[in-house]
């Protein structure tokens, strides 16, 4: 484990990109290292910054839960949710 003596720590990250779905914009952002809460982590933030997801009507309720949970649907930038 990291010692507090420590004054450089090495911590895994994981490195997540969303690409807008209308314009092809790009944000990226770093979560922590542990899935799938560093995935809610990275949907939590988008959304924070203004994107908006987009989950497929024809799936049933639980899976569209699960999607928008997951961020697997289909991502709009800022702009282009306006
Ligand atoms: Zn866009």
């Amino acid at each position: 484990m990291y010692s507090d003596d420590m004054p450089l720590h090495a911590m895994h990250a994981l490195h997540f990109i969303a690409a807008c779905d209308s314009c092809g914009a790009r944000s990226e952002l770093v979560c922590g290292h542990e899935l799938p809460s560093a995935r809610r982590e990275a949907v939590a933030r988008l959304t924070t910054l203004g994107w908006s997801q987009a989950v497929p009507d024809t799936e049933r309720t639980e899976t569209r839960g699960w999607v928008h949970a997951e961020g697997a649907g289909q991502w709009r930038c800022p702009l282009c949710t306006l």
